[in-house]
């Protein structure tokens, strides 16, 4: 390779905005390149043969509040107005997740779950997000009892299954990702822009890629001998460094897609599965564009341990160690 200008590494949502904004605003050559074989990183999704797009590496929904990311992505995409929402099997009822009043009222006697409502309500307000591991110091019987069901069945089984570790060991960040929504709103995101790109993610990106000014180069993996001005780095960043601090850990996840001979699987485009079987979810991708088929098809979603050239990194394990290793 001759000297390159821009070379951005990583085909990914966030190598392919540097790419274009290079190439756009700054009107200057921009080679990018990614070590697998496709596009779009972590969001590639292609058509299977029954013309249902499927995300290769689980369920992706774009969400947004802000509105430039917005305006600057639908640039290239029309939306299909997907507001996404999560239900999970809970004492053998599918309630919607995170856990919010309606859960309440569909799990509990009506006398009983009208009492809880009015504590939390009473406790915290309406329209709150309330992290489980704070509702279980709220200081009320109802809402300890709460907070102690929540816990057992919803958080302890899925974080042990999800991270490999208890609630506690992991950073309260994370926990509070998936909080007790003291609302009606079932959506799994509040985000103002919420969608998925009409024709899939990888033609998004492919459309964000075709400038004039962009060469992409699939299947080249990042080597510190390429000669270049400047280097837009979106792979992981230890491996960059390699190693040389020690190894940021991650958990991966093992993907078991299934294809069934009838028109739906699941009544909801993710199911959480906190307390039974060995899985976590089961995305159903017809759902995210209403894919017409008289077939579907599922994926299964195991979490396992991440190892290095064996799996994918998937989710950072969040805890303050880990935190100040990757700020170093
Ligand atoms: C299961 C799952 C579900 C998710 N769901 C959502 C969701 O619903 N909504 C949402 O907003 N976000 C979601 N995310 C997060 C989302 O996937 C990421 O935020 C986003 O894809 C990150 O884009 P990126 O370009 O930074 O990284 P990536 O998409 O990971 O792209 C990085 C690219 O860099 C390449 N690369 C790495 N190292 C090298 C190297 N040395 N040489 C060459 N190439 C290299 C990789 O091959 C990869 O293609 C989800 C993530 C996961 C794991």
């Amino acid at each position: 390779m001759d000297k390159i200008k821009n070379l951005v590494v990583g085909c990914g949502f966030s190598g392919a905005v540097f790419a274009r904004r290079i190439a756009e605003e700054w009107n200057e050559k921009v080679v990018l390149i990614d070590s697998k074989n496709h596009i779009a990183g972590n969001c590639y999704d292609y058509l299977d043969r029954n013309g249902i797009c499927v995300h290769k590496y689980g369920a992706h929904i774009f969400h947004t509040s802000i509105k430039p990311v917005w305006d600057f992505v639908s640039r290239f995409t029309r939306w299909y107005p997907c507001q996404h929402k999560v239900k999970g099997l809970v004492d053998g009822q599918i309630v919607p997740i995170p856990f919010n009043l309606n859960s309440l009222h569909q799990l509990f006697p009506k006398s009983m779950s009208n009492e809880i409502e009015q504590c939390l309500i009473g406790k915290f307000g309406f329209n709150v997000k309330v992290p489980i591991l704070e509702l279980r110091k709220a200081g009320n019987k109802n809402l300890e009892f709460l907070a102690e069901y929540i816990y057992q069945k919803i958080f302890l089984e899925y974080t042990l299954k999800q991270w490999g570790v208890k609630p506690e060991e992991i950073d309260p960040s994370v926990t509070g990702r998936v909080p007790v929504y003291i609302s009606r709103d079932d959506r799994y995101f509040q985000d103002k822009y919420q969608g998925i790109p009409l024709e899939g993610y990888t033609r998004l990106i492919e459309k964000i890629l075709d400038h004039q000014n962009i060469e992409v180069c699939l299947s080249t993996p990042f080597s510190k001998n390429m000669d270049y001005d400047r280097l837009f780095y979106t792979g992981p960043i230890d491996e960059f460094f390699d190693f040389e601090l020690g190894e940021l850990p991650y958990r991966s996840i093992h993907l078991d897609f299934v294809e069934f001979p009838y028109e739906k699987f699941q009544d909801a485009a993710v199911i959480n599965y906190p307390c039974n079987y060995d899985w976590t979810r089961i995305g159903e991708y017809k759902y995210f564009l209403n894919d017409k088929s008289d077939r579907t098809v599922v994926s299964y979603e195991y979490p396992t341990a991440f190892e290095r050239g064996k799996n994918e990194r998937y989710y950072p394990i969040m805890k303050a160690e880990n935190q100040v290793l990757y700020d170093r």
